[in-house]
């Protein structure tokens, strides 16, 4: 009678991967607190706001804070392009429902 313990599997936990495959070619926006690399400063300064919130200092609050008006200007904008999609295709479904 063989009693192999495999429990293993279930202690593996969500190592999070901190290795980021850049490009060599590619500009990368690093962050100087975790050194987690970004494509774009604005997402650079959205990571700073978010995850070390307590570290920065006025410019990168004020970086932050232009970066967050300006997502936050575009997630409206595509609510809005979203919904005028979903009422489009809500009434032309209806429309052919009504002719056919
Ligand atoms: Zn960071």
């Amino acid at each position: 009678m063989t009693d192999t313990a495999t429990q293993s599997a279930a202690a593996t936990g969500t190592a999070i991967d901190e290795t980021y495959d850049v490009p060599a070619d590619a500009t990368a926006y690093t962050c100087s607190y975790c050194g987690r690399p970004f494509a774009r400063e604005s997402w650079l300064a959205l990571h700073r706001g978010l995850a070390h919130p307590s570290e920065l200092d006025d410019e990168e609050v004020e970086a932050f804070r232009a970066a967050h008006d300006e997502e936050e200007a575009s997630l409206s904008a595509f609510r809005l392009q979203a919904l005028g999609a979903l009422v489009l295709i809500y009434f032309g479904f209806l429309m052919v429902y009504a002719l056919v």
